[in-house]
Formats: structure tokens, C-alpha cells, sequence
């Protein structure tokens, strides 16, 4: 995993030494936003570590989530990768980035039964600017990466509840194995679908150069709006790994909310350029997906107590 040496990498490389550690937002329990790298295209991909280094989901709890200051806005911003059965069983970091269409089926019929309200990443983020307007248990489905299988396996489960979700793109991957074509990119934006810019060769920006970075972000940023004829306003950051610096471009670049890896439901809009989501992944319970996102509906009488 790069994000697992990354420390290490900005240690010894003498790398653009930005940011206090605590600002790189490098959360170890979430060291897996990682493309899987089907088709071994990634160049600058590692060798995986050996299974006893490789972070299991929920062992190890984010620490440097930013402090919140002022009013706060409940809303859980769940994140997917893959929506597949892990091929490879062996591949324990796949299959932490899967959730078998089974199961996500399952979370998808657990959201319209309890009556959760599906909202877009920007009702998110209006709703976090204006410390309210939010309907009643809402909830934001974001995918990492532009796997294929977010438009062959997610969006008919999503349409078939009318939810909407985001997905992030990695502009140099669209079209190779594994990955949606532009075709399906653009197809999913006209559905109803919002893609957001995720870099263009899915780097852990806060290893880059300042220069290196700023391109990562606008020319993943220029791709997509010159497929999708109409501005991209989302970016996630690969790995989860940013800086100050970064998030300034974010800004900059005119990006209305960077979501990060951090752990957390509760937003501030000084958070705006590293909003923390929730990862869904691997064997998770429905339990758990449900403790997640509030639990089941309120009972009329515990509504009335
Ligand atoms: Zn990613």
C-alpha cells in the first residue's frame, strides 16, 4: 500500500515538506482508497504488504480528524469502491474495497425501509454551509475510483430506489480494465449521477510537488467537465492523502467540497475541503451499516417519548 509508506517516503525524500504531519490527514484505518490495479497499470504501485501489516477495517481508529469549530451538521457520507464479489480471496485489501452486490443490495432496501432520505453530496454541503435544511435521516452515498461496476452493478440497484450518489473519477484510468468508459461516465451524469474529479493518475497528492498536485487535480477536473459539458464541483482525495496546499487548490480551482478518508458524520463548514465520510466495505454486517447510518426508524412511541 503507498499510503502505508508514505511516511517514510516523505521522510526520506527530502518531499515537499508542506504541511504538519497532522495536516497530510494520512488516517491508517483507511490506508485501503486504493485502486485495486486490475490491469497493472498503476506504475507507481508498490508491492502490497505482507497480510499482518495491512490495516483491518475498524481496528484502528482515525486520529486526525480536524477539530470541529462552529455549528454542526449530522449527515453520514458513506464511501464504496468496488461493488463485486472480491475475485481474488487471497487479496485482503480487495476485499476490503468490495461489497458484493448482495449485500449492497441489501444496504440499499435497509435505507428505503427505514425511511432514510438519500441526499446528493451538494444538498450535503448547502445543508452544511447553512447549518440546517436537511431532510429527515439523510444520508450520502459516494463511490471512489470510476469502477465499472458502479454503472453495470450499482446504478440499477440505485435507480431502482430512486437514490442518486457521486462517484469519483480517476480521469487516466476511464476506459482501461475495470473502469468506466467516458461513454458511461458521461451516461451516469445524465442519469442524475454526480462525478467527481479523484486525480488523474490517482496519486497520494501530499508526496507530490506543489506543481505535480495542482495538475493531478485541474486536469482531472478539465477532462471532466469537457466530457460532461457543465462544471465539476467535487473532488476526493486518493489515499486520503492531502495537505494544506491541497486544500487551498481545491479551493481554488473552484471545487465546492473535497471529501477525504477521515472518519466522522459530523461536518462544520470549515471542513468543507476535507469532509469526513464512513467507508463501507469488505464482510461489514448489516448491523454495522446500520449502526452507521442511525439505526432503525424511531418507533411512534419512542418518537413520542
Ligand atoms: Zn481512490
Amino acid at each position: 500500500m503507498l499510503l502505508l509508506l508514505l511516511p517514510a517516503v516523505l521522510a526520506g525524500a527530502g518531499l515537499r515538506p508542506a504541511a504538519p504531519v497532522a495536516a497530510l490527514a494520512i488516517v491508517p484505518g483507511d490506508a485501503s482508497d486504493d485502486v485495486d490495479d486490475p490491469d497493472g497499470l498503476i506504475v507507481a504501485h508498490p508491492a502490497k504488504p505482507a497480510l499482518a501489516q495491512q490495516p483491518v477495517l475498524g481496528e484502528l481508529t482515525p486520529q486526525l480528524s480536524p477539530v470541529p469549530s462552529g455549528p454542526l451538521t449530522y449527515v453520514p457520507i458513506l464511501y464504496y469502491h468496488y461493488i463485486r464479489v472480491n475475485p481474488n480471496p487471497g487479496d485482503r485489501v480487495g476485499f476490503e474495497l468490495s461489497t458484493p452486490p448482495a449485500v449492497f443490495r441489501a444496504q440499499m432496501q435497509y435505507l428505503a425501509d427505514q425511511g432514510f432520505h438519500v441526499i446528493s453530496l451538494h444538498q450535503a454541503v448547502v445543508a452544511v454551509k447553512s447549518h440546517g435544511g436537511l431532510p429527515s435521516r439523510p444520508v450520502v452515498l459516494t463511490f471512489d475510483d470510476g469502477y465499472a461496476d458502479f454503472f453495470t452493478v450499482a446504478v440499477p440497484i440505485l435507480h431502482s430506489h430512486g437514490f442518486t450518489a457521486t462517484d469519483f473519477v480517476v480521469t487516466g484510468r476511464m476506459g482501461g480494465s475495470g473502469f468506466m468508459t467516458p461513454g458511461q461516465v458521461l451516461a451516469a451524469d445524465g442519469q442524475g449521477f454526480t462525478i467527481g474529479a479523484h486525480t488523474v493518475d490517482h496519486v497520494a497528492l501530499a508526496a507530490q510537488t506543489p506543481a505535480r498536485a495542482a495538475w493531478e487535480m485541474k486536469q482531472s477536473k478539465l477532462t471532466l467537465e469537457a466530457l460532461l459539458g457543465h462544471p465539476v464541483i467535487d473532488f476526493a482525495y486518493p489515499y486520503g492523502s492531502f495537505n494544506q496546499y491541497d486544500m487551498a487548490q481545491a479551493k481554488s480551482l473552484g471545487f465546492e467540497t473535497a471529501v477525504s478518508t477521515l472518519s466522522g458524520t459530523a461536518h462544520y463548514v470549515g471542513q468543507l475541503m476535507e469532509l469526513s465520510r464512513v467507508r463501507i466495505g469488505g464482510g461489514l454486517p448489516l448491523t454495522y451499516f446500520a449502526s452507521v447510518v442511525g439505526g432503525p426508524r424511531p418507533t411512534p412511541a419512542e418518537l413520542r417519548a
